[in-house]
């Protein structure tokens, strides 16, 4: 049962990896696909612009500057490095132009991108056609840039969107001359942040949605696992406790209808306590069952105001009486407070009494019953203190639930029905208090009781 519940958490929690696997697969895929249909729209949105007549006639008076420039300047090895800042010299008077024809049509375009672009050189060759020498006139280096066209931006955060190559013969030289186009989408995080947000919500809140599903039905799971182990030790432990009586009324009515009996009145009577004892006995047992089937709601208190100090030394004394053995040593520091408890004397005792009984069933033999106020909490405190076997921090809560009985003790050691201490938690709550365990394995516990001041 334990192995299989195990295997159905980890194949739940192995299905819902799973799942977050596939859901983020979808997701990275459509983000994909989303990234290359926008880049695609804005490159087609470029290439029109690019392509269109007025920009068209920008590049010719680049051309027609460098060229001109070029007939001049090729012949000597100074000319070229003139050739160079020549042209960023005609970048710098046609770029403006350039940019403002560039943003007007774009803005004509269906959809708003706000593109960066820029054109830059990449390579200008010169070959001597008589020598067949070649000269290179400049090579990107990749740090430095000549621009012809556009904004200046980091290659690394552009696109690549288009690679030529422009030859001329131009008298004996033969020019080579390579470009290529970028494009920087401006802040493209956001863009595809805004076109994805609502996939991303919606399976955010689908993820959500199956872990709490997944989380409430495992608790579920567990809440009825604990209950199905909890009636199996509450049918055994009551079989266990049915038996002793059971078998001890069928001796004594064997032994009183035996011919032995008959003519002796000392074994009658005898065998006639222990029926009555026994008798006593099961009708506590199913009062027990009973009365703990109540919650708080349910119990009817009939509370009147009465002096602490006398209520508790009188219970105590009464108590002393019943105890077994002379062994058991009950200390007092009961003071006399002056506040009055408002409460139900009846099941007030009845709460303390399980609690004395459990101190000495769970192997206490130096039990301490303290009575004060707590001034903090303005609540009248009693304490029950005992030296028993203790309670280690992780069943504190759970001792309190019905038919709780902590298993890793031998439970044939210390016999019950785990109702003990639910019936006390439903008295005190029903008074409005509350009850509380400090304790430590093997080192005792300290039960607290709080009954608020009215
Ligand atoms: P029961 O005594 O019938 O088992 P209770 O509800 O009275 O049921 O107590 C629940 C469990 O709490 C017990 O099974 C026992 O393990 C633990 N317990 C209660 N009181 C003490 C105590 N004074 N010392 C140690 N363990 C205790």
């Amino acid at each position: 049962m334990h192995l299989r519940f195990k295997g159905l958490v980890i194949i739940s929690i192995a299905t819902l990896a799973a799942l977050i696997g596939i859901q983020g697969y979808l997701i990275y895929n459509t983000y994909e696909l989303k990234k290359k249909t926008y880049t695609f729209d804005a490159r087609t949105a470029i290439a029109k612009v690019y392509n269109s007549k007025e920009v068209d006639s920008v590049m010719w008076i680049y051309r027609n500057n460098f060229l001109s420039n070029l007939k001049t300047d090729a012949k000597s090895p100074e000319g070229k490095i003139h050739l160079l800042s020549d042209l960023r010299k005609t970048t710098a008077t046609i770029n403006p132009g350039f940019l403002t024809i560039y943003k007007a049509g774009l803005a004509k375009q269906e959809e708003n991108f706000d593109v960066r672009f820029k054109k830059i050189a990449t390579s200008i060759e010169l070959t001597d056609t008589l020598t067949g020498k070649t000269d290179t006139i400049y090579r990107s280096n990749g740090t430095d840039t000549l621009i012809l066209l556009g904004e200046d931006f980091n290659v690394n955060e552009g696109l690549l969107i288009n690679n030529s190559t422009w030859q001329d013969h131009t008298g004996p030289f033969k020019l080579v001359f390579k470009s290529s186009v970028f494009m920087d989408i401006e802040g493209w995080d956001k863009v595809m942040l805004r076109e994805l947000s609502g996939i991303l919500v919606l399976s955010s809140l689908l993820f959500l949605f199956v872990v709490g599903l997944l989380y409430y039905s495992i608790q579920n799971l567990m809440k009825q696992k604990r209950l199905a182990e909890i009636k199996t030790d509450f049918i055994n432990n009551i079989t266990h406790e049915l038996k002793t009586p059971l078998s001890t009324l069928s001796l004594a009515t064997n032994t009183l209808t035996s011919e032995h009996a008959k003519g002796n009145k000392e074994i009658a009577d005898g065998a006639v306590k222990i029926i009555e004892r026994q008798n006593m006995r099961l009708q506590k047992l199913i009062d027990q069952v009973l009365q703990s089937s109540l919650g708080y709601q349910q119990i009817q208190l009939s509370k009147e105001h009465f002096n602490g100090k006398i209520f508790i030394n009188e219970l105590l004394d009464d108590y002393i009486l019943t105890i077994p053995s002379s062994e058991i040593i009950l200390n007092r520091k009961i003071e006399s407070t002056g506040i009055a408890i408002e409460a139900d004397r009846f099941y007030l005792s009845t709460a303390i009494i399980n609690i004395l009984n459990n101190a000495i069933k769970y192997g206490g033999t130096k039990l301490t019953v303290n009575y004060g106020i707590d001034n903090e909490n303005s609540s009248h405190i009693i304490t029950i203190q005992d030296n028993g076997i203790g309670i280690s921090p992780k069943y504190q809560k759970i001792i309190f639930a019905k038919f709780y009985r902590i298993s890793e003790k031998d439970t044939h050691n210390y016999k019950g029905l785990g109702l003990g201490l639910y019936y006390t938690k439903q008295i005190i709550n029903a008074h409005g208090g509350i009850i509380s365990v400090e304790s430590q394995a093997n080192r005792g516990s300290v039960f607290t009781i709080k009954i608020p001041i009215v």
